[in-house]
């Protein structure tokens, strides 16, 4: 068997998944390398900032933590100061808060960066395909046509984009036919002066708009800003999937306007985003899938459910069965 740093790992996606799995094995004498389309870390742990200073969390709005092993990295994370306790005004006191909400701070992504020091990170290369050769896999992006051969892959995109991926005869692919990820349209909306709401969050579990919150609420966001992120229902993000970014923002405004009157009018910046994979509707139920050699493994939040916390739980698993494997 080959010294652990000397076999090749690449990990594919730099989100919570590949960032914890990347993290693990390396503290365990591997050299993982991680490949990552977008030019930055986290992936839907994602934060908005624009040239005026603005800044808005249009992905994942707060985490939470139910299990040892995520606690423990909370601990961490808090001890360092990456991540802070985010209680906003709730607009209905019903919601339940029985968990702490924490934040990245200053952006989201804080929770993940400590994870990657020293860790190859190739930003702005996206992965084309990933193919079987002998016992090794090639995989090839944008920026390298040819591919690299590696021993073991990781793979941590959403599910539905595993199988542009995989070669189409990879068992790996059907097995995750069933899972679903429901889209989400981000309307960012920012304020000259305080609305003057007596909240910071209003959360609903129907409806075409099911999250607003005053991100100027969270810690370390601009106290002074008014920037406000507002999260469509999925129902509503899949009917309207494809509708053009200004036309979907008129009618996030409209919705607005529905339930809250003209409190929301006086913007001087709205903005939409587009989530083409989100939350989880439809989980794997199992925290990851490989090959029968542990060769290949595929992962995400996706696997257990649609939380930070279940990315966490797949990247660990990943990269224990692979340590296992490699002993
Ligand atoms: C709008 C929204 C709100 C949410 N709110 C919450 C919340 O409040 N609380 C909560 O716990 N969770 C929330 N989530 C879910 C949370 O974001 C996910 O559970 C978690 O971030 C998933 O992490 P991941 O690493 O599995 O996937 P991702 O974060 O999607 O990471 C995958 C990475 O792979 C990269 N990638 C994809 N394809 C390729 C390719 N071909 N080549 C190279 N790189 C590639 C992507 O750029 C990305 O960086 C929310 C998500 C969204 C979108």
């Amino acid at each position: 068997m080959k010294n652990k740093v000397e076999q090749t790992v690449a990990i594919i996606g730099a989100g919570v998944t590949g960032s914890v799995c990347a993290s693990i094995l390396k503290d365990k004498g591997f050299n993982p390398i991680i490949i990552e389309k977008s030019r930055g870390l986290g992936g839907r742990l994602a934060t908005r900032k624009t040239d005026s200073g603005l800044c808005f969390d249009h992905g994942v709005q707060f985490f939470t933590s139910h299990s040892e092993g995520f606690q423990q990295l909370l601990d961490k994370s808090l001890n360092i100061g990456a991540i802070e306790t985010w209680s906003p005004k709730l607009f209905d006191d019903g919601v339940d808060v029985s968990a702490n909400w924490f934040v990245g701070q200053p952006t989201m992504n804080a929770l993940v960066k400590p994870l990657l020091q020293n860790i190859q990170i190739n930003f702005s290369d996206e992965v084309s395909s990933i193919v079987r050769e002998g016992k090794n896999w090639r995989v090839r992006t944008t920026s390298n046509k040819a591919g690299t051969s590696f021993e073991n892959v990781i793979c941590t995109v959403p599910a539905p984009q595993v199988k542009y991926l995989l070669p189409s005869e990879t068992e790996l692919a059907n097995e995750i036919s069933d899972v679903e990820i429901a889209p989400c349209w981000t309307l960012l909306l920012a304020f000259e002066r305080s609305l003057n709401l007596d909240f910071d969050v209003w959360k609903s579990n129907v409806g075409n708009v099911t999250w607003i919150a005053r991100n100027s609420s969270k810690p370390f966001r601009g106290e002074n800003e008014e920037c406000w992120v507002v999260h469509a229902g999925p129902e509503w993000s899949k009917k309207n999937l494809e509708i053009e970014n200004e036309e979907i923002t008129s009618m996030l405004l409209d919705e607005l306007r529905a339930i809250f009157g003209v409190s929301f009018s006086n913007y001087f910046y709205a903005v939409s985003h587009r989530w083409r994979y989100a939350r989880t509707i439809r989980p794997l139920m199992r925290p990851y899938l490989g090959t029968a050699d542990k060769s290949l493994f595929i992962g995400g939040d996706w696997c257990l459910g649609s939380r930070v916390e279940n990315a966490y739980e797949s990247g660990f698993s990943i990269a224990n069965s692979l340590i296992k494997k490699s002993r």
